[in-house]
């Protein structure tokens, strides 16, 4: 980077998980039968006109506090017109200047330090139709089909300020967004299906400037990891071309993930193409402030507190409460496991090492995994009683995620009940003893490690199912005896 600096803003789009659309009673449905979630509204057959959903205001209201905007007292939708196929109507009903919440902020925590990320707008808009080109991508594509059942599926888009400075800025804002409206509950937010989606505004400038640059919009970015490599390749290009005497063209490009580039798609339009006006099928809303206020109370307890109090509650290092908040599903885990079962790090462990560990192998959501929370907190259990040890606990803990079968059940299934008999392990520390002589003599001329060896020999042995305290304990009372 040496003198410049990257500037970034991020424009995210949220699919509302409403049962209904935004301007019809069509269901908003995810898949199902290209063309079968439509009717004349949300196809924009002329004559019919559109009323809006009121869970979509509710959402697009709930959204706005959850991010500390200012809910509007007056707002409006207005059209943006465009010609695409994706839109029957050639206009897409939006919020331009009297959007429904404004001026918020996010805070983002990058290697431990905060920054707040300001927050410009958020509107409530609809969803258009899906091309589906038939080819490998849209320039070679020949044809296209449409698919007009996401048309009219109510979206929010939250614009941020320019204020990210890096590709990691930019996921963590991201990342803390998505975990915000997943909380509220409001949306999926899940990348690949496409309810949560992202363009990153890019410039760069000369450090200490305090102008922008020119920006490029990047779209087609699918999933985290392609935000952060779109946005390290675009900052660079730009880069390169300075230092090669070019200037920047204000336009919108594409992020090829298979090429890791981005791509020139189109020179960008500015606002006044759009032609915006006042939607005159849709009457202006005045927002009462009392609901207004019952739906900031209605709102659930957010990441940024619930990470708070599980440091000063629960004694979680500021890591792992972190990790356990940064989404809903797994802090709601977490919950269950420590209501039942109160050790809290022992909990936070189990969930930040092993769960996460098979969810990231299987790329599988924790809302798919069959481990209960129940099926964890009873395995701790059998940890603290000795039924069975940490190493057997592992081979336990992935059997219950692939099958959800009970832990009890599990280690008397696979015979895996730890081995605290003296008797049965003092034969085989004494076996083990007799068979590896120069490790003894080791210990004996003060080489203190070789112990470990032979408890590496004794669990083998017991196929890892000795309490290892036990063996600790009767292996060194015996090389003391020699
Ligand atoms: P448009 O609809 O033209 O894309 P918006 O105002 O909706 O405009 O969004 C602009 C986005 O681009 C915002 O997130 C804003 O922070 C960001 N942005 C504006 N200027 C720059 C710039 N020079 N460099 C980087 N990001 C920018
Ligand atoms: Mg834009
Ligand atoms: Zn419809």
């Amino acid at each position: 980077m040496g003198q410049y600096e990257a500037v970034i803003g991020l424009e995210v789009h949220v699919e509302l998980k409403t049962k209904t659309k935004i301007f019809c009673g069509c269901p908003t449905e995810f898949g199902g039968e290209p063309n079968t979630h439509v009717c004349p509204i949300c196809l924009g057959l002329p004559g019919v006109l559109p009323v809006l959903n009121k869970k979509v205001l509710e959402y697009a209201i709930k959204a706005g506090l959850a991010i500390n905007c200012s809910i509007a007292e007056f707002s409006k939708f207005d059209r943006k017109n465009y010609f695409y196929p994706d839109l029957t109507k050639a206009f897409q009903t939006s919020q331009y200047d009297l959007p429904i919440a404004e001026h918020g902020h996010l805070d983002i925590n990058v290697n431990g330090e905060i920054k707040r990320i300001g927050i410009t707008r958020l509107h409530m808009e609809e969803d258009a139709g899906k091309l589906v080109h038939q080819g490998d991508t849209i320039s070679s594509s020949f044809s296209s089909l449409a698919d007009y059942n996401r048309a009219g599926v109510p979206l929010v888009e939250i614009v941020s300020e320019p204020d990210l400075r890096s590709a990691e800025e930019a996921k963590a804002y991201l990342e803390m967004l998505k975990a915000i409206i997943e909380y509220i509950d409001v949306s999926d937010v899940k990348m690949e299906q496409g309810s949560l989606r992202c363009d990153a505004n890019i410039s760069i400038r000369p450090v200490g400037s305090k102008e922008l640059g020119t920006r490029t919009e990047v779209k087609n970015l699918n999933s985290f990891r392609s935000v952060q490599r779109a946005i390290e390749y675009e900052i660079q290009r730009q880069i390169d071309q300075v230092e090669e005497g070019e200037r920047i063209i204000q336009e919108t490009r594409t992020w090829d993930e298979n090429k890791g580039v981005t791509l020139s798609l189109r020179s960008k339009e500015e606002a006044h193409d759009y032609r915006y006006f006042p939607e005159p099928d849709l009457t202006p809303l005045v927002i009462s402030r009392d609901w207004v206020a019952e739906l900031k109370n209605g709102l659930p307890e957010l990441p940024e507190a619930k990470k708070a109090r599980l440091i000063a509650e629960h004694g979680l290092p500021e890591y792992d409460a972190g990790v356990i908040t940064s989404s809903r599903a797994l802090a709601e885990f977490y919950d269950k496991t420590v209501c039942i079962h109160p050790d809290y790090k022992g909990v936070s462990n189990w969930i930040m090492v092993e769960l996460l560990k098979l969810l990231n192998a299987e790329n599988m959501e924790i809302s798919e995994a069959k481990i209960s929370p129940e099926g964890l907190a009873k395995m701790l259990t059998m940890i603290e009683k000795n039924i069975i040890s940490g190493k057997i606990a592992k081979q336990v803990f992935e059997e219950m995620f692939n099958t959800g079968k009970d832990p009890e059940a599990i280690v008397k299934e696979k015979g895996l009940v730890q081995i605290s008999d003296e008797g049965q392990i003092n034969s085989i520390v004494e076996q083990v003893i007799a068979n590896n002589p120069k490790s003894v003599e080791d210990f004996k001329a003060g080489k203190e490690k070789s112990i470990g060896f032979l408890v590496g020999q004794i669990m083998k042995e017991t196929k890892g199912q000795a309490n290892p305290g036990v063996v600790n304990k009767l292996l060194k009372d015996k090389l003391n005896e020699l």
